[in-house]
């Protein structure tokens, strides 16, 4: 267990650490002028500054943060034409308002323990789920199931990586990565939205992935277009709709890395490629960072913290990948400190994940991801990386793998330091408190 009892709910379960996009944003605090007159900033200002327009015809309640948004704004601004935007307002500091926890987020889901029983119950056949991605500027709907492509190429990219992600979260997991109970299972993006800019993020309240059109100086390519973002968004609304791990410290850590777990996997399946072999990826979105002395991913699986190194705006990778590296627990739970650092912890879960998959070699979405995604239906909403170490050992056992994989996993937790070894030889039992010794 965490030592803090509070429960973190988010409105957003975001891609990349708010600590690296706050560089991005003081980066640019200076040049405001200078951006505007370059465009960007004012297409994604002005749209945020009609959304409300939008908004008033809608019934989602996500919309609330707009008129948070346009009431925190000078008034001259909200009045203005399009065209105008005031350059005392901070587009930056608009987008981190609407973060701010929203009271209509719903009531959180605990589907946890679930049987065993209804765990190994055949695969439902594969059903296609309906799928959409909208236009999140102009909530223009831009591709469906019945019209996959549109004239809007990140669109079509990010409708293909939808369609990626449906087909392997029911092929490989027995899943749907969207199981909203009143609302449906619709898979819903929305690119080019003003909310997400220099991040994507999947938010409960309005059941949908945000991705934002992101700046050129730091990413290399629309966050929409990478499938490995969609996979990780998509990864977050399982975890929801299962154990929900809170969005901070331990548990978030664990949250965050499931959804790279998720990532990873499904880019080796689309591959082909085991975990063994020597050209299977580790990276998490691949030539996403662009400008960086070394690395072009978010995060390296095999080697964290070297995802990206030298960028002259949001400087280096800060994932830790061991155990002794862990100080989530003295930082305070707000989005300024990444919630504790989720995306900086989520290294020590991604690398336990990794060195496991690797020594067992094989296809990792067939034993390993397994594994992990029946130990995120089995934690508890606030689990530790011990009490998530131990979800997956009984998985293993679980699943029918046998001592060997078992064997396999609790060496990966020990290598990283969750799980401690005291001497060999001794039978594999799971153990029961942090304190007991783990051996083998
Ligand atoms: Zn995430």
């Amino acid at each position: 267990m965490t030592t803090s009892t509070r429960v973190m709910r988010p409105s957003a379960y975001e891609l990349f650490s708010p600590i690296t996009m706050q560089r991005v944003e003081q980066h640019y605090e200076g040049e405001y002028r200078s951006l505007k007159s370059g465009g960007f900033f004012e297409s994604a200002t002005r749209s945020l500054i009609t959304r409300p327009a939008i908004g008033s015809r809608a019934t989602m309640v996500g919309n609330l943060s707009y008129r948070t948004i346009m009431q925190s704004m000078p008034r001259q601004t909200t009045t203005a034409a399009a065209g105008f935007v005031d350059p005392r307002v901070s587009f930056s500091r608009l987008v981190l308002q609407r973060f701010k926890e929203d009271p209509l987020v719903p009531k959180p889901f605990h589907r946890i323990p679930i049987s065993l029983e209804a765990y190994h119950a055949p695969p439902p056949t594969f059903q296609e789920c309906p799928k959409e991605v909208w236009d999140g500027s102009t909530e223009e709907r831009l591709c469906t199931n019945t019209r996959p492509t549109s004239s809007d190429t990140v669109a079509n990219q990010c409708f293909q990586s939808m369609r990626r992600v449906d087909t392997f979260f029911q092929t490989a997991y027995s899943t749907v990565a969207v199981e909203e109970p009143i609302h449906g299972n619709l898979m819903r993006v929305d690119i080019h939205d003003p909310e997400a800019f220099n991040n994507a993020f999947w938010q409960p309240s309005d059941i949908r992935v945000h991705c934002g059109d992101v700046d050129s100086s730091v990413f290399g390519q629309p966050l929409a277009g990478n499938p490995e973002v969609i996979v990780h968004e998509f990864g977050h609304a399982v975890t929801y709709y299962s154990s929900n791990l809170d969005y901070m410290r331990q548990s978030g850590a664990i949250n965050e890395s499931l959804s790279d777990v998720f990532a990873i996997t499904e880019k080796q399946h689309q591959a082909g490629v085991r975990a063994g072999a020597a050209d299977a990826s580790w990276n998490i979105g691949e030539h996403l960072i662009a400008g960086a002395a070394a690395g072009d991913s978010l995060r390296s699986m095999s080697h964290p913290g070297t995802g990206f190194r030298g960028h002259s705006i949001i400087g280096d990778d800060d994932q830790v990948g061991l155990m002794s590296e862990y100080h989530g627990d003295q930082e305070p739970v707000d989005r300024a400190h990444d919630y504790g650092g989720v995306h900086k912890y989520s290294g020590i879960g991604n690398h336990a994940f990794y060195l496991a998959a690797i020594r067992d070699g094989g296809p990792s979405w067939e034993r390993m991801g397994k594994i992990w995604h029946l130990a995120l239906k089995m934690s508890q909403h606030d689990a530790s990386f011990f009490d998530f170490a131990r979800e997956t050992i009984k998985a293993s056992k679980d699943l029918g793998f046998g001592e060997p994989i078992a064997h396999i996993v609790a060496k990966a937790w020990s290598d990283v330091g969750v799980l401690s070894c005291l001497s060999g030889g001794v039978a594999l039992e799971v153990p029961q408190q942090e304190s007991e010794g783990w051996c083998w």
